[in-house]
Parts: structure tokens; sequence; C-alpha cells
């Protein structure tokens, strides 16, 4: 019962943080309809986020034997924002890397090459050669790739200092949304464990590779349940130590378990835990916390989707039909997967008037429609909420990974300002910037307003 009910009591207080910042966002001008206010700002609790990390750190220290090696590197895809990976940095996380511009936001932030994690599918020659430079571990996607590795790694005069592993789809099967399904039988990731032939190849590429050190896996993901995410991992252990039996040594040091915790978008209510994630690793995979090996995490989504609130402006409101419409300035662009798959990707909406309160009449069924130009741009339809207003704002709660720091750019609509926000005892809310909003001439210059004349 004590671990219910604090998940309450964290759920509670995040809560009881959102309407005071939503009500100060206003109040300073962040966002709203007086002169100079946006129509839309991003917020970030950053209390949430510390306290998220705080349970990640905390969950597995609980669970390793004293002295385990781990290294929890956030996935920056989830929210490439250098500010968010520096506070993730301060709360004892690192960052996992896919691109070079996901590099470059680590590196910004001042994350050290030894606390970074390269993962991408595609990793060009340069990235590769990067990498080993800086001493970043990097975990290989396929054969071809560790070829390219045979030929940067076997030409050096002494081993890689950037720790290397393979990384492995362990065909555990789909969750509920397929296009975020990291480990069925045929997906892109990885080298798939139950293919014929596969296991023998990969006992034999660390027999012949001293340097291959680690093992990878992600086999998680929004609409994965934890039970499938768990025997990934053990697939992963179970291979690890065939490895090293044949080696006769403990090769493989360190089991990098990826990411993937599903979040709950219904509610305020954080669950599953971090807690009750590594008690069904501890059920799956006993020894997983043995000490025998390093352990490295790729969390991104459940580190950061509950801390994170986009505001809104009702621009105007009408019935189309006799459905009635709100429209607002949010939609497509920071809220793509809801926009385009909104089946997957339900979002809450929460009703606010002009001055920021929470608005609490008699519900009413509406649609609550973007700004972009095409159909579909939608948060939500026939969704119950007081009847809104031109003037009025709606929240889009949970939306701190994926959402609104993975702009869209259609229609040209600009990167709307991100703010972090705290909040003292007393209920005082300080904003601090984090990105500032998108000028429009940023948005020509990117579009090649300095190349005006070149077709012509
Ligand atoms: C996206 C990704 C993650 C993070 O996934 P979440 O669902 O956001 O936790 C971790 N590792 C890899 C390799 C990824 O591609």
């Amino acid at each position: 019962m004590a671990a219910n009910s604090e998940v309450e009591g964290v759920a509670a207080s995040a809560a009881g943080r959102r309407d005071p910042a939503v009500r100060a966002a206003v109040e300073q001008g962040l966002v709203g309809g007086g002169d100079g206010a946006e129509p839309l700002v991003c917020l970030l609790d950053v209390a949430g986020i510390r306290a998220s990390a705080a349970a990640l750190t905390g969950a597995f220290a609980a669970a390793l034997a004293p002295g385990t090696p781990v290294l929890h590197a956030f996935a920056v895809k989830a929210a490439p924002l250098v500010p968010v990976l520096r506070l993730l940095a301060d709360a004892g996380l690192g960052c996992e890397v896919a691109s070079p511009g996901e590099l470059a936001l680590a590196r910004a932030a001042g994350v050290p090459a030894d606390r970074t994690v390269l993962d991408s599918p595609a990793k060009t020659p340069a990235e590769l050669r990067e990498a080993l430079a800086l001493g970043i571990a990097v975990n290989a996607d396929n054969p071809q790739e560790l070829a390219r590795l045979d030929g940067l790694v076997g030409r050096a005069a002494t081993p890689p200092a950037a720790p290397i592993g393979l990384r492995i789809n362990p065909q555990t099967g789909a969750g509920a949304i397929d296009a975020l399904s990291t480990a069925t039988a045929t997906s892109k990731f990885g080298i798939a464990l139950r293919d014929p032939g596969a296991r023998a190849w990969l006992v034999r590429a660390y027999l012949d590779r001293p340097w291959l050190t680690r093992l990878h896996i992600h086999s998680g993901s929004q609409g994965v349940p934890l039970a499938l995410i768990a025997e990934g991992v053990r697939e992963l252990h179970a291979l690890a130590e065939e490895i090293n039996a044949t080696a006769g040594r403990r090769q493989v040091d360190t089991l990098d378990i990826g990411g993937g915790l599903p979040v709950n978008f219904a509610s305020d209510e954080e669950t599953p835990t971090f807690a009750r994630y590594v008690a069904a690793l501890r059920e799956a995979v006993p020894a997983l916390f043995d000490g025998s090996y390093g352990l490295v995490t790729e969390f991104g989504r459940s580190l950061l989707a509950k801390h994170g609130l986009v505001l809104a402006r009702v621009e105007y409101t009408k019935t189309s039909g006799s459905r009635p419409i709100a429209l607002t300035h949010a939609g497509v662009q920071v809220a793509t997967r809801t926009a385009y798959a909104p089946a997957a990707w339900p979002v809450r909406i929460l009703p606010y008037d002009a001055k920021g309160a929470p608005k609490t009449d008699d519900p009413v069924a509406q649609d609550i429609a973007g700004p972009a130009c095409f159909a579909g741009d939608l948060l939500a339809t026939a969704r119950e909420l007081p009847r809104l207003a031109p003037g009025d704002l709606i929240g889009v709660p949970d939306t701190g990974a994926y959402f609104f720091t993975a702009h869209y750019g259609y229609n040209s609509l600009p990167r709307p300002a991100v703010h972090g926000f705290t909040v003292t005892e007393s209920g005082e809310v300080t904003f601090r910037l984090v990105r500032p909003a998108q000028e429009v001439s940023a948005i020509v210059a990117e579009a090649g307003g300095d190349l005006r004349d070149a077709l012509l």
C-alpha cells in the first residue's frame, strides 16, 4: 500500500503544480490574448522531470548488487533540448544519441563521451570514426556495420577506448502499435536472433573480436507490455551467458537493455512505474541484477512525457453540420502522431478560461482542431468538455516527449517557445526559457530565403 499512496502523491503534486503554472503563464504574458502574448506555448515541469529521473536511478540502485556500473542514457530524440539534457545530466543521467544532430546536442549540454551511447541504424563511416575517436559507446546494428568497424578497429594499434556492442532483435513480438514495435520477427532493427544460423553467427562474431564487449536490445515502446519487454531482456542475458561460456571469459561485460517503458496518456497517474519495470525484470531475469554485468538503459518517453504541457489559445469556435469545433493554435505541428494516428495517440484536453483558470461548466461534445490546413488536423473529436469560447485556452498534458520537441513544419508553422517552470511551496511560479519561439525570419532563412534566385 505504501508504494501505491506514494504513486498517488507524486501524481497529485504534479497535477497540483499544473494549474498554478497555467495561470502564471497567462499572468506573466507567456500565452493568451493580450498584445504580444503568444497563441501557443509549451511548458516543462522541472520538479516532475527531476522526480522521474530520481525514480529511474533509485529503482535500479535498489535492485542492483552494490558497485555495479550503471548508465541511464536518456534517449535524446524524446526531448532534444539542450537545457533538458543538462538537467538530466545534473540528475545523473547520460544520453543515447542516434544522429550527428543528437550527438551535437548531448555535447552542447556537456554530457561526456563516456556517458553517451550511439545507436542509429544507419551510421555513416564518418559517424563511426567520430564516435570511436571520442570514446562514445557504439552499438552496431547489422553485419555490414560490424564489417566497417572491423576496418576501423582492426587497423588501430590499441583496442578502442569506446565500448562496442551489437544490437539484437529478440523477435519476441509486437505491441499494440505496429510502427513502434521494435522486436517483431521482421523489425528493421538489430540482428534477428531467431533467424536460421543467427545465434551461431553472433557467438562466432564475438569470439573473433575481443573488442566486442556489449550486447544491446531495445525491445519496448509505447504499447508493449512489460512482460514482453522483460522477455527480450532475458533473451539478451542468455545470449551474453552463452558467448561468455564459449569464450571462457567474461568478454561481454555490459548489457544495454534499451528503453521503451510505456506511458499512461489517460490520466495523471504515472503507470507503469520504473519500480514496476525493475520488478518485472527481476522476476524474468533475476541474474541481471547480480553484478556480473554492468547495465545501460535508454529511456525517453517515460522520463519526460508526463512533464510537458502544450497551452494554446482558442481563436474561434463554430459549428459545422451539427458539430461544435474549437479552432486552436495547437495541432499537427506539436502533436503530429495524434493528428495522423488519433486512435494510437489520444491526448487529454484540459479546458481553461482566458485568465488561465480551469473551466468547470457542464460538458458538451466538441472537436478540438489545430491551425493547419488539412481536415485531419484535430487533437480530439466529440470530446466532452465545458463549451470553449474564443480567448479560452486548452492544455494538452503528457506532451513532454515526442510532441512539441519533435516539431513538424507543416504550413510553415513556427516552433513554439518552451519554458521550464518551478513552483514554490507558497505557489509562486518561476519560468525559465528553454527554447525561444521560432521567428518568422528564421522560417524564411531555413526555406532558402537567402537563395532566392537560385533557380532562375
Ligand atoms: C527511441 C529509442 C529509445 C527510447 O525509447 P522510449 O520509448 O522513448 O523510452 C531507446 N533506445 C533506442 C535505440 C531508441 O531508438
